[in-house]
């Protein structure tokens, strides 16, 4: 399973925490279309509400009434094969002898199966196939034994892979982020309580202010009257795995992650692009929503170059990547997007887009830009070939459905039937984010990955000093 999802927790001095935790929902959309659930605490005892669908459908306003307490943790899920799994929704909640337990996750870890396989073995039953169960079993388990800060060490030495986490435990919320820092997690003030969440756009929302990012290894522990919170620094790693993507295509424009505005970062990409495979055409026109912010930074540099929206985006057809079939997403991929005639005919164009995952949307675009009267068509994408899956939290497609893991960039440009190609280099990634090549992951590129998984090539040797222990 792969969950590419929004995690939220908030401590507030007063009652109200569900419509809070509602509005950073709602900022965190993007992260997650599946499912919403919040589950708060009000001292005494846990209220959950978990739907499927859209946040603003998910919740009434009756169901946050019922929502009572100054505690709260949420959710948002991303869609995967377009299957709607309801056991798979969060918060992952569980009670037990030493309270009650409520999980978000983001991210995916890589050794689930075996210990789901060493905690049934030790009597514990599991009610759904995610990873998330998985956790909130080990520190359940860990609970019996230890206080929760030491539990949340000993959970982070036995799952490998990434997690943001907001956490739960009775009405002490909690933030923790995997020692790679895989997935963003980011820690805010709101007037009246403290904020954890998976990007920093819920805290605007909330009128708040972003205090820092939760460290790779680091437990933030949030005061339960909101007015401020401890850190822990559980575990230490010799190096960061920041995803690239996040910056690149998931997080929102105006978010910051690491300290990088997301859309300046991506503006910064555009105009690396344009540095290093820059190519003089009538008008630069981006994909919407995700190539803007590339094409307005590469049109910048480019002289003599025209920006102009070329491509109209019909907002209420959803996202194309969650159709099963082949022939639906290219149906969408038209249903989607449409070209204004007067940009591109007649014209040499240059289309910017952030990424090719299968190649359904450039072939597609590039023939409608074609249709439209385009006399040439060259494609510049602001990421390097995508050759391998993502095991940690961003669903990709597989190996074989990625159009560049077997093939040449030549043979895409004739697959996608573009005039020229060409994609952003790794190092002007690492370059524009200002990281180490070591600090990021970038295992969709490399097939290298940060942490050991079945049957795949493993980056890094120092990261093996990370490998789950019992
Ligand atoms: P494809 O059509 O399969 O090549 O997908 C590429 C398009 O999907 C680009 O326009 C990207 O902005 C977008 N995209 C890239 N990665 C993802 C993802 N993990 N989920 C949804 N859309 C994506």
């Amino acid at each position: 399973m792969h969950e590419k999802c929004g995690v939220v927790g908030i401590a507030h001095a007063n009652d109200a925490v569900a419509r809070s935790l509602y509005d950073a929902m709602y900022a965190l959309q993007h992260r997650g279309q599946e499912a919403a659930g919040i589950v708060t605490h009000d001292g005494f005892q846990q209220h959950e509400h978990i739907e499927l669908g859209l946040v603003g459908d998910a919740f009434e306003a009756a169901d946050l009434e019922r929502l009572q307490g100054s505690a709260g943790i949420g959710h948002v899920r991303y869609p995967t094969d377009g299957s709607l799994d309801r056991s798979c929704a969060q918060p992952f909640t569980v009670s037990f002898k030493s309270g009650a337990l409520a999980l978000s996750h983001n991210g995916n870890l890589v050794n689930a199966d075996d210990r789901r396989d060493a905690l049934a073995e030790r009597g514990h039953t599991f009610t759904s196939t995610g990873d998330t169960e998985v956790i909130a079993h080990e520190l359940a388990a860990q609970l019996l034994e230890e206080d929760i800060v030491d539990a949340i060490e000993s959970t982070m030495q036995r799952v490998h892979g990434s997690y943001s986490l907001t956490i739960m435990h009775d009405d002490r919320v909690m933030g923790v982020r995997d020692p790679l820092g895989n997935r963003p997690l980011c820690l805010g003030r709101i007037p009246g309580g403290h904020v954890l969440a998976s990007e920093s756009v819920a805290l605007d929302t909330l009128g708040g202010e972003l205090i820092r990012e939760v460290r790779p290894g680091e437990l933030i522990i949030l005061d339960t009257d909101g007015s401020g919170y401890t850190s822990h620094q559980l575990v230490d790693a010799p190096n960061s795995a920041h995803c690239f993507f996040e910056w690149v295509y998931f997080a929102r424009p105006d978010s910051t992650i690491e300290g990088r505005l997301v859309y300046e970062m991506r503006r910064e990409l555009g105009r690396k692009l344009w540095a290093e495979s820059g190519v003089q055409t009538d008008v630069v026109v981006p994909v919407p929503d995700s190539g803007r912010a590339f094409a307005s930074g590469y049109a910048e540099t480019a002289t003599g170059v025209e920006f102009a929206e070329g491509l109209m985006k019909n907002r209420y057809v959803g996202r194309t990547f969650i159709m099963p079939t082949q022939a639906e997403r290219e149906r969408a991929v038209r249903a989607k997007l449409n070209p204004i005639k007067s940009t591109v005919e007649g014209k040499t164009v240059t289309l910017i887009d952030d990424s090719i995952v299968r190649g359904t949307t450039s072939r597609q675009l590039v023939q409608i830009l074609r249709d439209a009267g385009a006399t040439e068509v060259h494609l510049r994408i602001g990421s390097p070939p995508i050759t391998a899956p993502c095991y940690m939290g961003i669903d990709m497609a597989t190996r074989d459905e990625l159009i560049a893991h077997d093939r040449t960039i030549e043979e895409i440009e004739t697959e996608i039937g573009a005039d020229s190609l060409a994609y952003l280099s790794p190092e002007a990634i690492a370059d524009a984010l200002a990281f180490a090549f070591d600090d990021l992951c970038m295992a969709c590129v490399t097939g290298k990955y940060p942490y050991a998984v079945e049957g795949e090539e493993m980056d890094r040797s120092t990261k093996q000093a990370l490998a789950p222990s019992d």
